[in-house]
């Protein structure tokens, strides 16, 4: 489902080499965990997912598209396909929980008689269908993720990118984010998801993809995850 063929970045502005030959294929269906100390390349590797960087070098392949060809025109093609979420919530203090994660499918034109059932599964899945008519500065830190992640599967994507989406959120409320993106997973999903607290590969063993300095360091099935767990009892870090 993508391929990533020897990606690399280069930042003029800040002489950056951000990613080194990357090279990863992920399937339909996966979960991946995406880890990684600040500044190794984990934010840069997902903008090339969703076409945000043109990589200097290497191929992304999304399904039937060539990401890093796309025009900009054509972007709105792949990102049908795609939801994102950030460490910021980024949602319209002006707008109702529900015209939030409405105003996406407006925009992109989705016909008005549909967005409010879709809008509706959306919030349900994420279990805030009763916040509906609530403002967001009415709602928690958890919350408000839980409604920029309704926003971004509200068009029902193939593809779940989440970066650091539990940055700003305390332990309990990290853990009921990753349950979240599991559950959302076993729906079909493709789930990826950076972050740099390494506890959630064990508190929900997947595939791990480790990069450093831009490169890949390791690259771990949730099979080999588990193998190492059960190993260690339960004594797992990401070296
Ligand atoms: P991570 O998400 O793992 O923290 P990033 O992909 O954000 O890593 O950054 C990788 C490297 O690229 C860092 O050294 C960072 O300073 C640099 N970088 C990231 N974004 C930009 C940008 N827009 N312009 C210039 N340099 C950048
Ligand atoms: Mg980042």
């Amino acid at each position: 489902m993508i391929r990533l063929i020897s990606v690399s970045n280069y930042y003029k502005k800040t002489d950056t080499k951000s990613l080194e030959q990357v090279s990863v294929d992920i399937d339909q269906g996966e979960f991946v965990y995406l880890i990684g100390k600040s500044g190794s390349g984990k934010s840069t590797l997902l903008k090339t997912l969703y076409g945000q960087v043109r990589p200097t070098e290497g191929h992304v392949v999304f399904d039937s598209f060539v990401v890093n060809q796309l025009k900009n025109h054509e972007l709105h093609q792949l990102r049908r396909q795609v939801g994102v979420v950030f460490q910021e919530y980024n949602l319209l203090d002006y707008m109702t929980v529900f015209e939030n994660v409405a105003y996406v499918l407006e925009v992109t034109g989705v016909e008005a008689s549909l967005i409010e059932d879709m809008v509706m599964e959306a919030l349900e899945t994420v279990g805030l269908k009763h916040k509906a008519l609530d403002f967001p500065e009415n709602c928690s830190g958890g919350e408000q993720q839980r409604i920029a992640i309704a926003r971004a599967i509200v068009h029902k994507p193939k593809l779940l990118i989440a970066d650091e989406p539990t940055g700003s959120l305390d332990p309990k409320t990290s853990w009921k984010m990753l349950r979240l993106l599991h559950k959302i997973n076993k729906t079909g999903t493709t789930v990826i998801m950076a972050t740099h607290e390494q506890h959630f590969v064990h508190q929900m063993p997947s595939r791990v993809i480790q990069l450093e300095n831009g490169k890949v360091r390791s690259d771990r099935s949730k099979n080999h995850t588990l193998l190492i767990l059960n190993n260690t009892m339960g004594e797992y870090y990401v070296v």
